[in-house]
């Protein structure tokens, strides 16, 4: 037993040094942030995105059509391209229409101002070599790799920096496609794999094969990416929640296609742990897919990169596919709308993974994991700001954003855990459920509405609505600004004294546990000041580590 709980520290602390600060010695380049004019006057309904793509000269042509209804009368849109192309074509679909390429954004003109509502077309074509991918997939692009066996192995990763490295796209969390097509030409004989379903391949006649993708659901940009290898298909299949049988499909590498059986079956235990907490798989109706990459991974939906090499845990937990693809759920179904709130995204995940080492190990394996995150906050920017954020500036630190922060995982998930604490395992799992789905309604949907763009606020609403709290005050202080609260205890003639010590005295009146001969006490701390009795014994001030604070 001794000996499980230490491996399994030791695991806990090897994720911990992948989540928190680390050194990427590059910063991405520019995604999202504040919405241009000429971005909000548009909403993406589909992209078609047509690349070539040749690992011999490192380089891609293709052709990406836009279909986007007005929602502010304009003559104008922009869309993002990464400097590296050029763009030879701009058309509607049919006639040439005025574009000019300014840095990485290409301002497209109508001739005539387009009307709210009315839907426009474009069709851009373009070529270039795309930027390499520095560090991947934090700092991402390209990635022209080999397999061990020297075939080919063509990457994507580029959450961070936007898919305009792959694509002209709008390059904002907030607008994501309902339907995406891919078109995908490499050469033979390797196998592209974009999201949603394989609809069908066409050789041609210059040793290159197409390979047709369609996603149906709503897709965030970064997961409009490919894979392309001599992969071998292994297919499977889950049984849902709902009865609903998902199919499986892992594109793998030749070498590893005997280990490819193991991995689906640690997956399907995924699956069953967060359709358990979080409602069922979103994506039912295109598929549950996972694709070996070079890289580590990402959570691209319904193709799933997976670069862990099939390291397991001494208990047999792949720790980056539980992460991944939980992603499924924070992040595919439930999207932040800007990255100011990219926290529902890791640290919600983070949560969730370590609630999966209580699923195997129980609550004191989780108790100690917590304290290993609450360990390692650094507490130096808000993991929730109010102003719109480029992906850096809120998963890197300031001022140079070459490093990592970690907060928005660790802390993210040290916070729910304090959650969970103040209002109850109870009103806790029931919001952390309908953050996923609002309404059991939700749960049946498989055409895409089961989707949404939210904020931390639409957390603050069902937490406080679950909980019948007021619970703004534990988000301003947790979440809006930096600095930890700091619990100042005196001894008295009869006990202990208790104040929360916070910046700008916030107010924060949250309870603690002392513990006092065995028993534990909840001690109120109203106007942020309590107190307790000891009868001269020894008090233990939140053993457990609740309640995340200065230490
Ligand atoms: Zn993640």
């Amino acid at each position: 037993m001794k000996r499980s709980i230490l491996v399994l520290a030791l695991a806990v602390f090897s994720f911990v040094s992948v989540s928190a600060q680390r050194s990427l010695g590059v910063r991405p380049t520019e995604s999202g942030g504040p919405l241009k004019f000429e971005q909000a006057v548009y909403d993406v309904q589909s992209y078609n995105v047509a690349v070539k793509a040749d690992p011999a000269t490192r380089s891609i042509s293709g052709t990406t059509v836009m279909t986007a209804n007005i929602v502010i009368p304009t003559n104008v849109i922009l869309l993002d391209l990464d400097t590296p192309y050029t763009v030879t074509a701009v058309t509607d679909g049919k006639t040439p229409l005025k574009y000019e390429r300014k840095g990485g954004t290409i301002e497209i003109w109508f001739p005539f101002t387009k009307q709210a509502g009315e839907s426009v077309t474009t069709s851009v074509t373009y070529s270039g070599t795309p930027r390499i991918a520095p560090n991947p997939p934090w700092v991402g692009g390209f990635m022209w790799e080999k397999t061990p066996s020297g075939a080919d192995w063509i990457s994507v990763a580029l959450q961070h920096d936007g898919a305009d490295l792959l694509f002209p796209v709008k390059d904002h969390p907030s607008d994501k496609a309902k339907r995406v097509e891919m078109e995908l030409t490499v050469p033979d004989p390797l196998i592209a794999v974009g999201p949603g379903k394989f609809v069908r391949s066409k050789k041609n006649s210059d040793n290159t094969t197409t390979y047709y993708w369609l996603m149906t659901n709503p897709i965030s940009n970064y997961s409009i990416v490919f894979n392309a290898a001599p992969y071998k298909k292994v297919e499977d299949s889950v049984k849902s929640i709902t009865g609903e049988k998902i199919p499986m499909v892992f594109y793998v590498l030749p070498e590893d296609e005997s280990k490819a059986a193991g991995l689906i079956a640690e997956t399907k235990k995924y699956n069953a742990f967060y359709e358990k907490y979080l409602g069922p798989y979103p994506f039912r109706s295109q598929k549950l897919g996972i694709v070996e990459t070079p890289h580590l991974g990402m959570e691209h939906s319904t193709a799933i990169a997976y670069g862990n090499k099939f390291k397991y845990n001494e208990d047999g937990t792949d720790w980056l596919m539980l992460h991944e693809f939980g992603h499924e759920w924070w992040a595919n179904l439930v999207t932040a709308s800007d990255w100011r709130d990219f926290w529902i995204h890791e640290g919600f995940q983070s949560y969730m993974d370590t609630l999966y080492t209580g699923e195997l190990h129980g609550k004191e394996a989780y108790i100690k994991a917590m304290k290993g995150r609450a360990k390692a906050t650094r507490n130096m920017q808000a993991i929730a700001p109010r102003e719109p954020k480029i992906t850096y500036q809120v998963y890197m630190v300031a001022p140079d954003y070459l490093k990592s922060d970690g907060d928005i995982y660790g802390k993210g998930a040290v916070v729910l855990h304090t959650l969970r604490y103040l209002i109850g395992d109870d009103a806790f799992f029931r919001a952390l459920h309908r953050m996923a789905y609002p309404t059991k309604e939700m749960e049946r949907l498989t055409d895409g509405r089961q989707t949404r763009l939210v904020t931390t606020d639409d957390f603050v609403t069902i937490a406080e609505q679950e909980s019948g709290m007021d619970l703004d005050w534990f988000f301003e202080l947790y979440v809006r600004q930096p600095k930890l609260p700091k619990l100042v205890t005196e001894t008295t003639s009869t006990g202990l004294s208790l104040r929360w010590e916070t910046p700008n005295n916030m107010p924060f009146p949250m309870p603690i546990d002392v513990v006092i001969d065995d028993k534990t006490t909840r001690v109120e701390m109203k106007d942020g000041k309590g107190s307790i009795e000891t009868g001269g014994k020894t008090a233990e001030i939140d053993p457990d580590g609740w309640v995340l604070k200065a230490q």
